[in-house]
């Protein structure tokens, strides 16, 4: 898709290539579109390179109750994103949905998670989200290695997680035997509507499509406005532990726990507001293995292999952002905390809506307009 003279020879530029980028790049592709990534690279700072890689449903949705069927609705159509990955890409992402836990250490830890759960499925439509609310001895049932310490857990069967690491490179694979363009070390700097088409250009040069995508992350912020679009995204830092890998003595993903397909065992959810900090700290490292001991005292046999932080995504709500621009049809806007969860949403969902042009009724509430509303005096 290079420009010749005055004519793009492409259909859409996609602006970032993390797994948001690469689930919106694959579902456009298998829509028919030619499509072109252009992607700061990997200097760049990736919340999908970093993430705890989980298809999370459960507590999802606090005041937001169509983000919550949102959630849903990726986490069910996960299996055929899944299937898509395997038989057009050729990588098994380790996708499963065996049903989540989050365990709890104290009685007020529970009793608050429980009351948060019941204010969501009271406050709202949610008739299909079903969980369970269990103590010690029925947690010890499902899940024999855990310790004294855990008093009791929630459950949901719609829960699930899949292989990160395995995720980003089978987009981009998948994405490239579509005949999808990935332009690594291409920062855009200007987005200009030139001659009913967006030219789109950085130090590299400039390519020219008739719609733009921006799934730059936490990049969006300064690309949104060029095209009339608002994105108030900031980093909030996330620290994980990995330990080296054992036998598989954990089937079901947990918030702040969970063993990979390999056999590692990840240790994470940790948050943070410390701006673009990605320096990993000793205090936060040593309460979170602490607690996954308590959790799980076997871990403390394990030698850990490796630990970092990466930066989410974050909305001022937590919500994902998404958005077409008024000013500049032919712009959308693709942005979340949750880019593991929502890809089969991102690729089956909302990358049709966006090459048909318009997006679906099912995100009309995730525009920046919620931001908007005047502060009363
Ligand atoms: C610690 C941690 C744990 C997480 N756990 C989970 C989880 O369990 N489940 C889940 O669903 N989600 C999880 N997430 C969130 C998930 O990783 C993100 O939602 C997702 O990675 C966001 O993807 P993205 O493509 O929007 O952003 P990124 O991965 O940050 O990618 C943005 C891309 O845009 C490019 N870019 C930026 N600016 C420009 C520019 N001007 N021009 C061109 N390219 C540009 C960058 O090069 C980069 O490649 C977690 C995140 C963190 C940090």
């Amino acid at each position: 898709m290079t420009t010749r003279g005055n004519r793009s020879e492409g259909d859409v530029v996609v602006i970032g290539g993390g797994v948001v980028g690469g689930a919106i790049a694959l579902g456009l592709a298998r829509s028919g579109a030619r499509i072109i990534i252009l992607d700061e690279g990997d200097v760049a700072f990736r919340a999908s390179r970093g993430n705890f890689a989980l298809v999370w449903v459960q507590s999802k949705g606090f005041g937001m109750p169509e983000y919550a069927l949102w959630s849903r609705r990726s986490a069910d159509d996960w299996h055929g994103l899944a299937a898509i990955l395997r038989e057009e890409g050729g990588i098994d992402v380790a996708h499963s949905q065996p049903g989540g836990f989050m365990l709890c250490l104290s009685e007020a830890e529970l009793d608050k998670r429980v009351e948060m759960m019941r204010r969501l499925h009271n406050s709202q439509p949610l008739t299909d989200f079903p969980y369970e609310v269990l103590d010690h001895a029925e947690t010890k049932q499902r899940l024999p290695a855990i310790g004294k310490d855990v008093v009791g857990a929630l459950y949901s069967p719609l829960d699930g997680h899949v292989n990160s690491l395995k995720l980003f490179r089978a987009l981009r694979e998948t994405c490239q035997r579509r005949g999808v363009d990935y332009r690594p070390e291409s920062p855009v700097e200007s987005i200009v509507p030139r001659d009913g088409e967006f030219s789109i250009s950085g130090s590299w040069g400039e390519v020219r499509a008739g719609k733009v995508v921006l799934c730059a992350g936490l990049g969006n912020s300064r690309l949104a406005p060029m095209v009339g679009l608002d994105a108030p995204v900031k980093p909030s830092k996330g620290q994980i532990i990995v330990t080296e890998k054992t036998e598989p003595f954990l089937h079901n993903p947990m918030v702040t726990l969970r063993q990979t397909d390999e056999g590692g065992v990840m240790i994470g959810d940790s948050h943070e507001d410390r701006g673009f900090d990605t320096v990993v700290g000793r205090p936060i490292i040593s309460t979170m293995a602490d607690r996954a001991i308590r959790m799980f005292p076997r871990l403390a046999g394990l030698n850990v292999v490796r630990t970092w932080s990466a930066l989410r995504v974050m909305s001022p709500d937590g919500f994902p952002i998404y958005g077409q621009s008024e000013s500049h049809p032919g712009a959308f806007l693709v942005t979340c905390h949750s880019g593991v969860t929502l890809a089969a949403s991102h690729a089956l969902t909302l990358a049709p809506a966006i090459l048909a042009g318009e997006l679906p009724a099912a995100v009309a509430r995730f525009t920046a307009r919620r931001f908007h509303v005047p502060a009363h005096a």
